[in-house]
């Protein structure tokens, strides 16, 4: 099979014969083999070329022991009937998507061969998709080092140096010093970079490092000892580039501030926004215990020995802050002696309501009991304190736990 891919990493269609065909699992694809392809398929890292053979597209391009599968969709009831071995087809690979990873490709070798020259780091890992770009060193590179290397990548971008692929003739490979991520079977296929780099390799590369535009560090993170880098070249920078500009942008509007002033505004609102959580709660607070108040003094029942209220006594709370529930139940108990329970609705539904309910030193249960069997009721705990959620009218609630 012809990797025509290698031959000229720039054309973008190609006539090829079928030499087998498989259908897919899935009852509406089919696995082609054909005699030459344009088609990279997913290795080393890379995810496969996207294009149509024959006007359908090709969703996944495979290769196994030198031979590259396509699967392409078709249509479930003609499964099989499209394809036969001998016949000519006609392949178109997805241009943008592919010249994309060959501006990726390039900026991974110039930055892995610049890593390599100076730090004397491999790369030893490589995940390119439409979704991420990643490259993974064996040693740790410092921030200042990482931005050096960006710099020195885009200077040998714009100095515009030749990029060459070839299999190297008998005897010619033992005497080249190269990168290599792994021990490869077959030829090897070298890639360099004009004074910069030599590394194997089997993907499509530009031919000149200027097409690849620019290089970008997007992040850093630490990874099995060394370090992960993710990055952007060419138009995929500039993509990324106009998406943050967008997002900038749509942040000053929102926020009607300028791009240079989003940071300050920023923390003044999660400062503002933290010292209004603390009033809330001051003012729910104050809430409750104004609440505690007023019922404490409305109770005409006896006294217990140390001043307190001696019945039970049930709270139905408006706020929605649970932490309300604690509070409100501690400053029942310093009214009452008797049982506590406290109710507080669940956000956004009117019949769900969160409760706990408490006696310092009694038993609690027989109200967990009833909630459980009335209303089934989901909580738990010790028999001094339970708490749970319950979903009922709270008219229900009131006169069930008036029972008790
Ligand atoms: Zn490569």
């Amino acid at each position: 099979m012809k990797k025509l891919y290698d031959e000229n990493a720039y054309a973008r269609e190609f006539d090829a014969v079928v030499t087998a065909v498989a259908e897919g699992d899935d009852g509406a694809s089919v696995w082609l083999t054909l005699d030459a392809t344009l088609f990279f398929p997913e290795e080393g890292g890379q995810s496969p070329d996207r294009g149509t053979i024959d006007g359908r597209t090709v969703t996944d391009v495979q290769i196994t022991d030198g031979e590259v599968r396509h699967r392409v969709n078709i249509d479930p009831d003609g499964a099989g009937a499209l394809y036969r071995t001998g016949m000519t087809v006609h392949g178109i690979i997805d241009w943008e998507y592919r010249y994309r990873n060959m501006q990726m490709h390039t900026g991974e070798h110039i930055f892995s061969g610049l890593v390599h020259s100076l730090y004397g780091y491999d790369n030893v890992g490589f995940h390119l998709s439409d979704r991420t770009a990643t490259m993974d060193y064996n040693g740790k590179l410092t921030e200042q080092q990482l931005l050096k290397l960006e710099e020195r990548v885009n200077r040998i971008i714009t100095e515009n140096r030749a990029v060459q692929a070839w299999y190297p003739a008998p005897g010619e490979l033992e005497i080249l010093s190269y990168r290599s991520k792994k021990a490869i079977d077959g030829a090897v296929r070298l890639v360099e970079i004009d004074g910069v780099d030599l590394c194997a390799c089997c993907a499509p590369h530009v031919k000149v490092t200027g097409e690849v535009g620019c290089f970008k560090l997007i992040g850093w993170e630490n990874y099995k000892g060394g370090v992960r880098v993710s990055y952007r070249c060419g138009f995929r920078a500039m993509e990324d580039y106009g998406e943050r500009l967008a997002l900038l942008s749509k942040l000053s509007q929102t926020l009607s501030v300028k791009t240079e002033d989003l940071c300050a505004t920023v923390e003044k609102l999660r400062d503002e926004r933290k010292r209004l959580a603390y009033e809330l709660v001051a003012k729910d607070r104050a809430i409750v215990r104004s609440l505690i108040a007023e019922t404490a003094a409305a109770e005409t029942g006896e006294r217990a020995e140390d001043g307190r209220i001696a019945g039970p006594c049930v709270l139905f709370l408006e706020a929605a802050d649970s932490s309300l529930l604690r509070y409100a139940v501690d400053e029942l108990k310093a009214c009452y002696a008797g049982v506590v329970c406290a109710l507080l609705p669940v956000e956004g539904n009117a019949l769900s309501w969160r409760y706990l309910i408490e006696q310092d030193g009694g038993d609690v249960s027989a109200w967990q009991q009833l909630l459980r069997e009335r209303f089934g009721a989901k909580g738990g705990g010790p028999k001094n304190s339970v708490q749970g959620s319950v979903t009922a009218e709270e008219t229900a609630l009131r006169s069930a736990l008036a029972s008790l």
